[in-house]
């Protein structure tokens, strides 16, 4: 049995883990939540967890022990309670109990991507001390392809996409789209941050980025292809040019129960993908030029990534809330990384202050209207 702490449980990851939990009978030890109250007291309500930490502005139950912000996430992550933690927190903060986790050599179910992508070097030093399982639903195939293989025998790994709802659309009509159209996803049910990225095709940018820090592959050797029905997760092209793929449904609870049962594996109510028609496509960079850009932070290097993320995100909330136009996104993160004053940072310090630079630079965008569309 695990002793599970789980930041960010009010939300998709968070309750489809809370399902997982409930089902292995594991002991949820510890929740985060950022400012869903109600969601707080029914989850302490069923499980009655030791600590409670609160990021946002929720209020906290009676019972618990109550943590607040950042420092909570670090002292539920160092606290001898506490083997196991599953990120599913949204932004950045999922970083800092990720680290010191791993310091102590405890189990890491990351599936928040943002942690790697924007302090992945941070992530890798420390990777070695304590056992990191991804979460995200095409890390959790690659990692389990990659199991008993050695590094010469892998060519390149493949991550698919979707495409999202747009994968059919023109130019001209994705430029026009509203985000009642793009949180519209064909095949997962997500948050709606993380919908508008799978929209954009940057959630797939940023999932390069976090295969490139997770397995140490180069960008030229992560590929992307577009596979609408969602089943193929990752696959392995192999020295002697045969594939390796990893086919399940897209159901989030396969890589969660995945990351806590490692290297069991467990039965799960989830049926297995009834085998039909499988389809291929190259990605399209022009009318998804989130892709091209994520790629190009990785050759970059250093803190564009970082930008690259902390750009992305307000931008996308300035989309959900009707400040910018869809291509704004994008347009924004192209030019933030154009300025980019942190090039040269290497501190963990230094990143995170091109993570501030870059989310003021693009509020100070949005508000003065600027470089948009
Ligand atoms: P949701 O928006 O559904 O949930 C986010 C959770 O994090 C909620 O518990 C929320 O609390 C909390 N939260 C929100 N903002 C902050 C903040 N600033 N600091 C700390 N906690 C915060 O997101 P998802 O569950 O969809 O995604 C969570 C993470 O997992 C993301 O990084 C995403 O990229 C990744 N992921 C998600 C997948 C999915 O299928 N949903 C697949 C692969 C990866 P509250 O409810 O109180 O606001
Ligand atoms: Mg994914």
């Amino acid at each position: 049995m695990r002793n599970v702490a789980l930041f960010g449980a009010s939300g998709s990851i968070g309750r489809q883990t809370l399902d997982v939990v409930r089902r292995l009978g594991h002991r949820l030890v510890a929740i985060s939540v950022h400012n869903n109250t109600e969601a707080l007291a029914q989850i302490y309500r069923e499980f009655k967890p030791k600590y409670v930490v609160i990021t946002g502005k929720a209020k906290p139950p009676e019972g618990p022990k109550v943590l607040y912000g950042r420092e909570g996430l670090v002292e539920v992550a160092k606290s001898d309670d506490v083997d196991t933690l599953v990120i599913a927190t949204n932004g950045i903060v999922g970083v800092f109990p990720t680290i010191e986790a791993l310091k102590e050599g405890k189990r890491v179910a990351l599936a928040n991507k943002e942690t790697l992508v924007s302090f992945g070097p941070f992530v890798r030093e420390v990777m070695p001390m304590g056992e990191l399982i991804p979460v995200d639903s095409e890390h959790s195939s690659a990692f389990q392809l990659l199991q008993n293989l050695h590094r010469d025998e892998i060519k390149k790994l493949i991550l698919t996409a979707s495409g999202g709802p747009f994968r059919t659309w023109s130019k001209e009509d994705i430029a026009k789209a509203k985000p009642e159209d793009a949180l519209r996803h064909p095949t997962w049910r997500m948050g709606r941050k993380i919908t508008v990225d799978s929209a954009t095709l940057m959630n797939k940018g940023l999932e390069v980025i976090e295969a490139h820090f997770l397995f140490d592959l180069p960008a030229d050797r992560i590929d992307v292809r577009i596979h609408p029905q969602s089943a193929i997760h990752a696959m392995i092209l192999l020295k002697d040019n045969s594939l390796k793929m990893h086919v399940s449904r897209p159901d989030m609870r396969i890589p969660i129960q995945y990351a806590l049962t490692y290297p069991q594996r467990e039965e799960i109510d989830v049926p297995p993908y009834d085998l039909g028609t499988f389809t291929l496509e190259m990605p399209d960079m022009e009318r998804f030029p989130a892709l091209a850009l994520a790629y190009e932070s990785l050759n970059r290097g250093g803190t564009y990534p970082t930008v690259l993320n902390a750009a992305n995100e307000v931008a996308v909330f300035a989309f959900l809330d009707g400040k910018i136009p869809f291509y704004g996104i994008t347009n924004i993160v192209r030019h933030i990384m154009e300025e980019n004053p942190f090039s040269h940072e290497t501190t963990f310090e230094g990143f995170l202050e091109a993570d501030s630079w870059a989310r003021r630079r693009a509020r100070q965008l949005i508000e003065k209207e600027q470089i948009i569309p």
